[in-house]
C-alpha cells in the first residue's frame, strides 16, 4: 500500500501531538527539543502571566522546567488547514491551560518549530458573557424588586468610588484607557476611568486640527465594536472623537470626566492604592487594587531649553498645543522637528498661507501612505484582507506572531521596495536638502515606532512641499539661540519668526508615574516602550519586548498601558485578563520579570 505524503495539516498535528505528550512528562522541559535551536516562543500571557519572547532552546527549556507543571498547557489542536510556503509550514492552533483557553500560531522548518505564539484568550471559569452567555435585559416574570436597566446603571454610577470602590482605576481616558475599561467591563472587573477633559475624544480633539489618523481604518478599530463599512480611510480626529464618545457611552463604562489624578500611591499595608483626584471641583479618594496608568506616549511634552527663549516676542509653543495654521496667514512660522506632527502642522501654516520653515536637527523616515498601504500593511489591514477572510483578529494575532528579534529582517524587503518604487519621489526630497533614513538597519516605520516611537512621517503630502521648497528647510541644525524676533541655527544662518513650534515629541510614559506617584516608583519601574535595540534612541542590552507595556512591572499592582489604536486593541486583551485573574484571586505567577536597564 502506498502511503500519501502528509498534508501540511498532517505534519502540523504530528508535531503538535509530540509536543504535547513531552510536555505532559515529568520533563516537559524537554518539550524545548521540539523547536530549533534558535527557534522562539512568544507567550502573551497564557504560559508566563507576562508578555515574553523566549529566544532558543535554553530560554525555553528554563520556562518550561518553571511554568509547564502550573500551567498544564494541553489540547493542542490545529484549528484551521495548515499551509506550506518556502518549507516553512504555518498553523493556527487552539490549545488550553489549567485555566485558560488560548489561540495560537506555529511556523515549522525541517519538522522543528521556528517560531510559536501562544496568547491567552479567556480565562475558562469566567468567560465574558456574549454569544450564548449575553445577558437576557428583560427580567420576564413578576418581581417587586425590580429595577430597570437604567436604574440599575444609575445606580452603579452613583455608588461606583463612593460606597464601593472599584477593582481597578485606570487613569486617562483617551482611546487606550477607554478600550481596556470596555474589556474590564466585559469581565465584570468594577472600573473607573478618571480624564481630566470634559468629553470622552477630547485627547484628540484637542489636537491640531488638521490631523486626520495616520493609519487606515482596519487598523484601528476599538474592541467589540468595529467602524461601519462605510468609516473614512483615514478618520479626521473629531470623528474619532465622537466615536469615542459614543463608543464610552455604549460600553457603559463608569468614565469620570473632568476629573484630575492628582496624585497616587500604594499602601503596603493594605495592599492597595489610594489614589487622589479632584472631580468637578470635587476632591475624591479611590482605593483600587490595581492602577493602570493610561495616560499616552504622547502626553508628556518634550521641550527644548534654548537659550533666550523667555526673550522671544512672538508665540512659542510645543505641537501639542497648536491650534492649527489660521491665525498664523503671512507670519514668519518655524517649527523645530522633522517626524509627523512637524510635517502636518507645517504643511497646515502653508494652506493658510504663512511663511513656514522647518529645522531637520537629525534624519527622518519618511514613507508615503499609499505606499505602506500597497507594501507593509494592506495584507493584513485593508479591504482586500477582509474579502481574504483575514480578520481584524487574525491580522492582530499574525502580527503578533513576529518575534521582535526576527521582525527587522521581515521588514528590510518592505522598504527595500519602498525606495526602490518611490526612488524619484526621494531623490527630490533629498535634493531639496531632507535627511533621510530608513532606520538604522533599513528595517522601516513600524521598527522605529516600536523601538522608539518617534523618527518617521507618513507622507500625505507635506514632503511634496518640502521637495518644491514650498516648506522652506534648514537640515542638519537646530536652533541655537532665540532672540526677540528671530532664531539663530547653529550654522549661524538667523531667520526672522513670529511664531516657533516645538515638534519635538514627548517623554517615555514612566514620566507620568513620576508626576503621579513618585520619583522613586518611576525609576523602580523604568523606562517604558523600546525593547534594548541597541538603535538609536533604544539603548541596549536586548530585552525582547517592549518595556513595561501591558504587562506586571516591578512595582505590585502599577501597569502601563497604551500605543496607538492597533496595539491599545489587541494587547488590552492581554492587560484586561491579567487584571481579572487576580481581582478573582488565581494563581498568577510572573515568569521572568523584567529588570530595569533604564530610567527614561
Ligand atoms: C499628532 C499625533 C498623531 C497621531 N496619529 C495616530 C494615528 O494615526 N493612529 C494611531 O493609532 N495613533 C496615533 N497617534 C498616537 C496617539 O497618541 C495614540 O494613538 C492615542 O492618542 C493614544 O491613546 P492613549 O489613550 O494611549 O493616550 P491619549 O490619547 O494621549 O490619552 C491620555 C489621556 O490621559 C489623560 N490624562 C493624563 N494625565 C491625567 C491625569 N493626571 N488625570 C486625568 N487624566 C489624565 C489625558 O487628558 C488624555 O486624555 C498620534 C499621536 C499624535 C500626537
Amino acid at each position: 500500500m502506498t502511503q500519501h505524503p502528509l498534508t501540511p495539516t498532517e505534519k502540523v498535528e504530528q508535531w503538535l501531538a509530540s509536543f504535547s505528550e513531552t510536555l505532559q512528562t515529568d520533563s516537559p522541559e524537554q518539550a524545548a527539543d521540539h523547536f530549533e535551536e534558535g527557534g522562539f516562543w512568544r507567550d502573551l500571557v497564557s504560559m508566563t502571566w507576562n508578555i515574553k519572547t523566549l529566544e532558543g532552546r535554553d530560554e525555553i527549556r528554563s520556562m518550561l522546567a518553571t511554568m509547564a507543571k502550573a500551567r498544564q498547557p494541553h489540547n493542542w489542536q490545529v484549528s484551521e488547514e495548515a499551509t506550506e510556503q518556502n518549507g516553512v509550514l504555518e498553523a493556527w492552533i487552539t490549545f488550553e491551560t489549567d485555566d485558560a483557553f488560548g489561540k495560537g500560531q506555529l511556523r515549522l522548518r525541517d519538522g522543528k518549530a521556528w517560531t510559536l505564539l501562544t496568547t491567552m484568550q479567556e480565562l475558562r471559569d469566567f468567560p465574558e458573557k456574549r454569544k450564548h452567555l449575553r445577558p437576557k435585559g428583560a427580567q420576564h416574570g413578576a418581581s417587586k424588586s425590580r429595577k430597570t436597566w437604567l436604574e440599575a446603571r444609575q445606580e452603579e454610577e452613583r455608588e461606583l468610588g463612593y460606597g464601593k470602590q472599584p477593582y481597578c482605576v485606570v487613569i486617562g481616558g483617551g482611546q487606550g484607557g477607554i478600550g481596556l475599561a470596555a474589556r474590564l467591563r466585559q469581565l465584570d472587573v468594577p472600573t473607573i476611568v478618571i480624564e481630566r477633559n470634559p468629553r470622552p475624544g477630547d485627547s484628540w480633539r484637542n489636537r491640531y486640527k488638521s490631523l486626520c489618523l495616520h493609519d487606515p481604518v482596519w487598523y484601528d478599530h476599538m474592541p467589540y465594536i468595529p467602524f461601519p463599512e462605510h468609516w473614512p480611510v483615514f478618520c479626521p480626529k473629531d470623528k474619532v472623537g465622537d466615536w469615542l464618545e459614543m463608543y464610552t457611552k455604549i460600553m457603559e463604562l463608569n468614565y469620570w470626566s473632568s476629573t484630575e489624578c492628582t496624585g497616587a500611591r500604594f499602601d503596603e499595608d493594605r495592599q492597595e492604592w489610594i489614589v487622589n483626584v479632584v472631580r468637578d471641583g470635587e476632591k475624591v479618594t479611590l482605593r483600587p487594587k490595581q492602577l493602570v496608568l493610561a495616560t499616552g506616549m504622547s502626553g508628556i511634552p518634550n521641550i527644548p531649553n534654548i537659550p533666550g527663549m523667555d526673550s522671544f516676542e512672538g508665540e512659542q509653543h510645543h505641537s501639542s498645543k497648536h491650534p492649527g495654521g489660521e491665525a498664523y496667514k503671512g507670519k514668519k512660522c518655524i517649527v523645530l522637528g522633522s517626524n509627523n506632527s512637524a510635517h502636518d502642522i507645517c504643511a497646515a501654516l502653508w494652506e493658510n498661507d504663512a511663511d513656514v520653515t522647518m529645522i531637520q536637527r537629525s534624519s527622518t523616515h519618511i514613507i508615503k501612505s499609499d505606499t505602506l498601504m500597497d507594501l507593509a500593511l494592506g495584507g493584513l489591514y485593508s479591504e482586500q484582507a477582509v474579502e481574504n477572510g483575514i480578520t481584524t483578529e487574525k491580522a492582530d494575532l499574525t502580527f503578533a506572531s513576529l518575534p521582535y528579534r526576527i521582525m527587522p529582517e521581515f521588514h528590510k524587503p518592505v522598504y527595500e521596495q519602498a525606495q526602490e518604487q518611490d526612488a524619484d519621489f526621494y531623490n527630490r526630497l533629498r535634493k531639496a536638502g531632507f535627511m533621510l533614513d530608513f532606520g538604522d538597519d533599513g528595517s522601516g516605520l513600524f521598527m522605529k515606532y516600536l523601538r522608539r516611537g518617534s523618527g518617521y512621517y507618513i507622507d500625505v503630502g507635506a514632503s511634496e512641499l518640502v521637495a518644491q521648497g514650498e516648506i522652506k528647510l534648514n537640515s542638519g541644525v537646530t536652533i541655537e539661540r532665540i532672540n526677540p524676533r528671530s532664531v539663530t541655527l547653529t550654522d549661524g544662518t538667523e531667520l526672522p519668526a513670529d511664531l516657533i513650534v516645538y515638534a519635538t515629541g514627548f517623554g517615555s510614559m514612566n514620566g507620568w508615574a513620576a508626576r503621579i506617584i513618585s520619583q522613586e516608583v518611576a525609576d523602580k519601574v523604568g523606562k517604558c516602550w523600546g525593547m534594548g535595540s541597541d538603535t538609536t534612541k533604544d539603548p541596549g542590552p536586548w530585552e525582547g519586548e517592549l518595556r513595561n507595556m501591558w504587562k506586571p512591572t516591578q512595582q505590585q499592582a502599577l501597569w502601563f498601558h497604551g500605543g496607538n489604536l492597533h496595539q491599545s486593541r489587541h494587547y488590552s486583551l492581554y492587560l484586561a485578563l491579567q487584571l481579572k485573574a487576580r481581582m478573582e484571586g488565581l494563581e498568577t505567577p510572573v515568569y521572568g520579570l523584567q529588570t530595569v536597564h533604564h530610567l527614561s
